[in-house]
């Protein structure tokens, strides 16, 4: 049976470039691991944040764009991003938090305890403490690397039909089932990082595609074979999955769901090394071959970024 070890990477849209910079690796401490552009529309960037090594995992990415309208967070998407705190770090960072500015709430579910918190263009994200998972290296300003964001813990799916993508969790993609508490059903992969995944049973909003909102979920396959076998075994329950496209940094294939959720699934390997060095991952604005002529041509589109390329570990 195929089994995915959690989530791969989690992308989404927003209407600003350095803001989301900001945020993702001023706040939370992110590395800033990979600067390209919407291979489909090069005049919008693609910025992945991970951490010091972009492992499958911890890798989230965006799509900054100034004129897309606002969407709204329900049914159809992912709802909350999950990232993994090291075990003893929420007081650093319910105090980083106040520090920032960024109000957030505590909540509980199946014995943990999560602070909730918008990023600036209103993605919900989480924060829980986790023994599992490795250290992250990436030492940024203030955050020691005991207290720093290790990767994903995992993510809240808002399903149209919630059956449906327990079943695609469980059938397709061999998630273990962990039981229900309250309004979520919540399932186990077997990785280290990214490997929670929570179905809210109960009725949301429908959820709008647009800035603020989470454009599709990836899942992990260990490498091309496992990638192609999935690619049948989806086509035997009767999904409808894409060719294989090549990524650069991972090959893909997308299908939409039984709850209307646009998943994906991603080989780990590449990875992020595979055009520039660990040490370098991020400063380089990275264009696909087809465009590397037009280099000039494309930084006058883009909008100037800043951010702070301070080493790891
Ligand atoms: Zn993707």
């Amino acid at each position: 049976m195929l089994k995915t070890n959690g989530i791969h990477h989690i992308s989404a849209m927003v209407n600003d470039a350095q803001r989301t910079i900001d945020f993702y690796t001023g706040v939370l401490g992110l590395r800033l691991i990979k600067k390209t552009v919407n291979f489909d529309r090069p005049e919008v960037y693609h910025l992945y944040f991970g951490n010091v090594t972009g492992d499958p995992g911890t890798v989230i990415t965006f799509f900054p764009w100034a004129k897309q309208l606002k969407g709204r967070i329900g049914t159809g998407q992912v709802g909350v991003t999950a990232y993994m705190i090291p075990k003893g770090s929420i007081s650093f960072w319910e105090s980083r938090l106040q520090k920032y500015q960024v109000s957030y709430q505590s909540s509980s579910r199946f014995g943990e305890t999560y602070l909730e918190l918008n990023d600036p263009d209103g993605l919900q994200i989480e924060l829980v403490e986790r023994a599992e998972g490795e250290r992250n290296s990436w030492k940024l300003s203030d955050i020691p690397a005991e207290y720093a964001i290790k990767g994903f813990a995992g993510a809240t799916l808002l399903s149209k039909f919630p059956h449906k993508t327990a079943e695609v969790l469980e059938n397709v993609l061999g998630f273990t089932c962990l039981g229900q508490e309250g309004e979520f059903l919540r399932f186990r992969a077997d990785g280290k990082i990214g490997n929670i995944i929570d179905i809210k049973l109960s009725a949301s909003v429908r959820g709008l595609m647009g800035a603020g909102t989470v454009h599709h979920i990836a899942w992990r396959a260990k490498d091309e074979e496992q990638h192609q076998k999935w690619r049948e075994l989806l086509e035997q329950e009767g999904y409808f999955p894409t060719e294989i496209l090549d990524r650069n940094y991972f090959k893909a294939l997308y299908f939409h769901e039984g709850g209307g959720i646009l998943f994906e699934i991603a080989t780990d390997l590449p990875g992020f090394t595979v055009d520039e060095p660990l040490s370098k991952l991020g400063n380089k604005l990275m264009l696909p071959t087809w465009l590397e002529d037009k280099r000039d041509e494309m930084v006058e589109l883009l909008p100037h970024i800043e951010f702070n390329s301070l080493k790891g570990e």
